[in-house]
């Protein structure tokens, strides 16, 4: 006799139904045998599922019993197949009807005395056993993750519980969502004196989706800015937070069920890993970008971080998604994430006064040159922070805050709601910073004396194509914020103003000299 039930391996965040089938015959030689490609954890599930029955007073029938987990070309990994070998078990034995299984998928780790614990992608599952008409059995302490996907799964403590369930007894049920919140509180941007051109590079990155590079002397408030990025930007819509939330999930970071509306803010050291920054390792985790996913990755002390680390942030910058290769098949995860990072002028810091370098713009230019071309080139707005000085720390607190940036935020995005489409696309974001060449031509085109002053810095500053068109899409949010419906001269300027500039060059002054 077979009894079956299905459960999911997971790929990125992607659910795969995997059937579950238990067979028992008769033969002089007990075995237990599970086939279908298990990795380690899976062969593992043989020893909780015996010592998971034998607490509850259930001895395994000296049979010879063989667990197939089809598709068989499809590897299995984790602790999570327990639950459902456990069932399909009890099915086969008589313990539970034959056909009670039927419509149900079941996702949840073992211990050894029949409780079930947290258990990692248990959102992605009863999405996609939604998908399929079917409903979720998972650990109790995951209920309020899986009701987020609909209703009708079932939340069981341990496996007494779903034998009473499945006998009629005690019919089991699933607690309701989670809390929605509105995330952790991200501080205020009135909480930095000063640096207000930093904080509208900032508004300018948050309105148009731009990745942005501080450089500055230590002190001046560079992180202080980035970590308030999130305050201002527009919350999470319900499809990008079941993405976010979905991630979180294969990750291990839902806790009990609580989603949040506040974009992910992300800031891995610079000793990170290239598996930690962009995912993998045995498991094919998530990386920091995915984890980013819809929200930031700050990245402090930037040209700390080693080169081939970064040069693995093009490909999820570019496409939005990050492939990690294993030995047998690829593993992709979302990672559409805004890059904001910040760096000291040179190594020893180059701050003013007495911590000056002393060693010119030599130290500079090296320490600079750290960063490749390619990867400086998906940074469209590059800001110089000017050194806090202790007359900066007696100003009275700024007149604007984060409530201020957020009304004008908002409106710019509406407006490239409305130009770029649809804000639930799957593939772009509706802003500025994804445009491609074509709509910026139809959209971003300057006025005269706008188009004049991109030519001639165009031709004075040696202007990439690459670099032409970050102009462009930088200047398009500029007069967005300005609720302009045509890039003028003034909003070209500024734009020109947060180019990147030579260590040499002093800042400031070519993009003054252009305005003018
Ligand atoms: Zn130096």
């Amino acid at each position: 006799m077979v009894a079956r039930i299905t459960t999911f391996a997971f790929e990125g965040i992607d659910a795969r139904p995997v059937d579950v089938q238990v067979h028992m015959a008769g033969g002089n030689q007990p075995s237990f045998t599970i086939v279908g490609l298990p990795d380690k954890a899976v062969g593992e599930s043989r020893e909780r599922v015996r010592a998971a029955f034998s607490a509850i007073g259930l001895a395994l029938p000296p049979k010879r019993i063989t667990v197939n987990l089809a598709p068989a070309d499809l590897p299995k990994e984790g602790s999570h197949y327990d639950l459902a070998i456990a069932l399909a078990m009890m099915a086969v034995m008589g313990i539970v009807p034959p056909d009670a299984l039927d419509g149900h998928a079941a996702l949840g780790e073992l211990s050894l005395d029949g409780q079930l614990g947290q258990t990692l992608g248990v959102l992605p599952a009863a999405m996609k056993a939604l998908e399929l008409d079917m409903k979720l059995i998972c650990p109790a302490v995951c209920g309020p993750e899986a009701a987020w996907a609909g209703d009708g799964n079932l939340a069981a403590p341990n496996l007494i519980s779903l034998i009473n369930h499945f006998s009629g007894r005690t019919p089991l049920s699933c607690p309701p969502p989670g809390e929605l919140l509105d995330g952790p509180s991200v501080p205020d941007l009135r909480d930095v004196k000063g640096q207000d051109g930093a904080k509208r590079a900032l508004e300018i990155a948050a309105a148009g989706g731009h990745n942005l590079l501080f450089c500055g002397p230590p002190g001046s408030g560079k992180s202080m800015l980035a970590k308030r990025l999130p305050g201002i930007l527009p919350p999470l819509s319900a499809r990008e937070l079941l993405e976010v939330s979905q991630v979180q999930s294969v990750a291990g970071l839902l806790e009990r069920g609580q989603l949040s509306r506040t974009r992910p803010f992300r800031s891995p050291h610079h000793s990170a890993s290239m598996a930690a920054l962009v995912g993998g390792g045995i498991k094919a985790r998530p990386g920091e970008v995915s984890l980013a996913h819809h929200g930031i990755l700050f990245l402090d002390e930037l040209p700390e971080f080693s080169g081939q680390v970064l040069d693995s942030l093009r490909q999820p910058l570019e496409d939005g998604e990050v492939t990690i290769s294993r030995a047998n098949r690829h593993v992709k995860y979302p990672s559409r994430f805004q890059l904001v990072a910040a760096m000291n002028p040179c190594r020893c810091g180059g701050g003013p006064g007495e911590a000056a370098c002393r060693r010119g713009p030599r130290c500079a230019e090296q320490y600079q040159a750290r960063l490749s071309g390619p990867f400086l080139d998906r940074i469209d707005l590059f800001f110089d922070t000017p050194p806090v000085t202790a007359m900066d720390l007696t100003l009275p607190p700024p007149a604007e805050g984060t409530a201020e940036a957020v009304v004008r935020v908002f409106a710019a995005r509406e407006m490239q709601t409305a130009r770029y489409g649809n804000p639930d696309s799957p593939t772009q974001r509706p802003v500025n910073a994804d445009a491609s060449g074509t709509l910026l031509e139809t959209y971003a085109t300057p006025d005269e004396a706008g188009a004049a002053l991109v030519a001639e810095a165009a031709s004075k500053l040696h202007l990439s194509a690459r670099a032409y068109h970050r102009v462009l899409k930088v200047a398009r949010t500029i007069a967005d914020l300005d609720g302009a419906t045509g890039v003028r001269r003034i909003h070209v300027a500024e734009a020109l103003s947060y180019r990147r500039r030579s260590p040499s060059e002093t800042p400031g002054v070519t993009a003054n000299a252009l305005a003018r």
